[in-house]
C-alpha cells in the first residue's frame, strides 16, 4: 500500500491526504504533549489515541447541535478522523467563562476564577517565535486575516461552542473555565470558503475544574504547572486524559423525550403539521392524537395513562379553540408539562422552542439546537435591519452630496 501523502505536521498531530477523496484530510493525534511554546516536551502513551476520541466526541456533539465543523467521521477507535480540507485562519480564539490563565496575568484586577458574563472572546495570533500574542479585532481585520463578517461569525461560534460544552461538562458537575478554538475555510467542494470550526478540540484545549474546584482540574494545565516532571507525574495525566475521554463519550449522547401533539376535535387536525415540521426541525420526536374532550373524555384520560407508561420523558402540546378544556384537563391529569396552543394563533415555531428548553435541561444536543435557533433568529434582524438601512447605491455619474 503506498505511504499516505503528508499535508501538514503540527505539534501534537499530522494531517494526511486521504487516499480516494481529495476534499477530505486524515488527522492522525499524536502522543506528544508539550507546554511553554514548545519548550516543555514529553510523550504519553496512548495519548493520541485518547486526543482522537475527545476530539472526535466533541466534534460529533457540535455537528449534532447544527454547528458548522470541518468533522466529518472517524477518531473513534483508530486514531484516524476524517476532516474536510479546511485553509486554517492563523488564530486561536478564546472563550473565558471563568477567570484564570493568561487573563489573570494581564489584568490583575479580575479575580481569579470570578465568573465573565458576557463571555469574553480573545484572538491571539498563531506566532510561536513572539508566544501567540493577544491581537485585537481591529488588527485582525487590518491584516488582511479575516474579515468583519468572518470575525463576527468566529465570535458567535466560538460563544456557542464554549456554551454547549460548558452545558455538557455541568452535567458531570463540572466547571468549563476556558476553551480554545480555532476556524477555517473550506477548501474546495460543497461550500467552499464557508468558515468551520478546525483544528482539534481535546484535552489541551480547555479548562475544566470539578466541583468548581480547580485543585481537581483534569486538562492540560496540570502539565503546564509542574515544575519538574517525573513518570509519575505522566501517569496521573496519561489518566486524568482517559478520565475526560470517557466523560466526553457521554456528550453526543441525545436524551430527547417525546413531544405529544393532543388536539381537541378533528376540526382542528389540520394544523398538527406545522408543530411536527417545528418540531422535527430542532430534532425532537413527535407522537399525534385527535381527541375530544366533549365527545371522548375518558379515552383523554386512557390516552394521557398510555403515553406515559410508554415515554419516560414528556411534553404535552394541547391543540384547540381558547374555550377548549384539554389543556387545563392534561394540566390536572398529568405530572408532565403541559403547553396550551389556542388554534387561532399557533406559533408552532415558539412551542418548538418552549418543548425544546424543557428537554434542554438534560440534553446538550437540544440545548445547543436551541441556542443555535436563538442566535439565526437574532441574525434574521440584524440582517433585515442593516439591509433597511443599506446606503442607496448612487447612480452612475452623480456625486454623493
Ligand atoms: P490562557 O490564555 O489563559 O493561557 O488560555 C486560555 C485557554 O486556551 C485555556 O483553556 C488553554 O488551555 C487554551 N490554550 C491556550 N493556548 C493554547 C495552545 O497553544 N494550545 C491549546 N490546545 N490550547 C491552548
Amino acid at each position: 500500500m503506498p505511504k499516505p501523502k503528508e499535508v501538514a505536521r503540527g505539534k501534537t498531530k499530522i494531517l494526511y491526504q486521504h487516499e480516494t477523496q481529495p476534499d477530505v484530510l486524515v488527522v492522525k493525534q499524536q502522543d506528544g504533549i508539550t507546554a511553554r511554546d514548545g519548550e516543555r516536551r514529553d510523550v504519553i502513551e496512548g495519548k493520541g489515541q485518547i486526543a482522537a476520541q475527545t476530539t472526535s466526541r466533541v466534534f460529533r456533539l457540535l455537528n449534532l447541535c447544527g454547528l458548522p465543523t470541518h468533522y466529518l467521521n472517524g477518531g473513534e477507535d483508530d486514531n484516524e478522523m476524517l476532516v474536510r480540507r479546511a485553509e486554517m485562519i492563523p488564530l486561536e480564539v478564546v472563550v473565558r467563562g471563568v477567570a484564570a490563565g493568561s487573563l489573570v496575568k494581564r489584568r490583575p484586577g479580575i479575580p481569579r476564577g470570578s465568573l465573565i458574563v458576557p463571555r469574553l472572546i480573545e484572538f491571539f495570533l498563531k506566532d510561536d517565535a513572539n508566544h501567540d500574542p493577544l491581537i485585537d479585532v481591529d488588527a485582525v481585520v487590518a491584516q488582511g486575516i479575516a474579515n468583519p463578517q468572518e470575525v463576527a461569525t468566529m465570535q458567535e461560534l466560538a460563544r456557542i461552542t464554549y456554551e454547549i460544552l460548558a452545558h455538557a461538562w455541568r452535567r458531570h458537575e463540572a466547571l468549563l473555565v476556558d476553551l480554545k478554538i480555532e476556524f477555517g475555510r473550506l477548501a474546495s467542494g460543497e461550500g467552499k470558503g464557508q468558515l468551520v470550526i478546525a483544528d482539534v478540540i481535546d484535552n489541551d484545549s480547555w479548562r475544566v475544574w470539578p466541583q468548581g474546584r480547580e485543585d481537581l482540574m483534569l486538562d492540560k494545565q496540570l502539565y503546564r504547572n509542574l515544575e519538574v516532571v517525573t513518570p509519575a507525574d505522566l501517569e496521573r495525566i496519561r489518566a486524568n486524559y482517559e478520565q475526560v475521554a470517557d466523560m466526553v463519550a457521554r456528550f453526543p449522547l441525545m436524551r430527547a423525550g417525546m413531544v405529544a401533539l393532543i388536539v381537541d376535535g378533528p376540526e382542528y387536525a389540520g394544523s398538527i403539521e406545522a408543530f411536527s415540521r417545528a418540531l422535527g426541525g430542532l430534532g425532537l420526536p413527535t407522537v399525534r392524537h385527535i381527541v375530544s374532550v366533549a365527545r371522548t373524555p375518558g379515552h383523554v384520560l386512557q390516552l394521557v395513562g398510555q403515553l406515559e407508561a410508554t415515554f419516560a420523558r414528556m411534553v404535552f402540546v394541547a391543540i384547540g379553540p381558547a374555550t377548549s378544556a384539554l389543556a387545563p384537563l392534561l394540566q390536572n391529569a398529568s405530572a408532565n408539562p403541559v403547553l396550551p396552543v389556542d388554534v387561532a394563533d399557533p406559533r408552532p415555531g415558539e412551542v418548538a422552542l418552549r418543548c425544546a428548553k424543557v428537554f434542554a435541561l438534560e440534553d446538550t444536543i437540544v440545548f445547543g439546537r436551541v441556542l443555535l435557533t436563538q442566535t439565526n433568529a437574532r441574525s434574521e434582524v440584524i440582517t433585515a435591519d442593516a439591509q433597511l438601512n443599506a446606503p442607496v447605491p448612487i447612480p452612475p455619474g452623480m456625486a454623493r452630496a
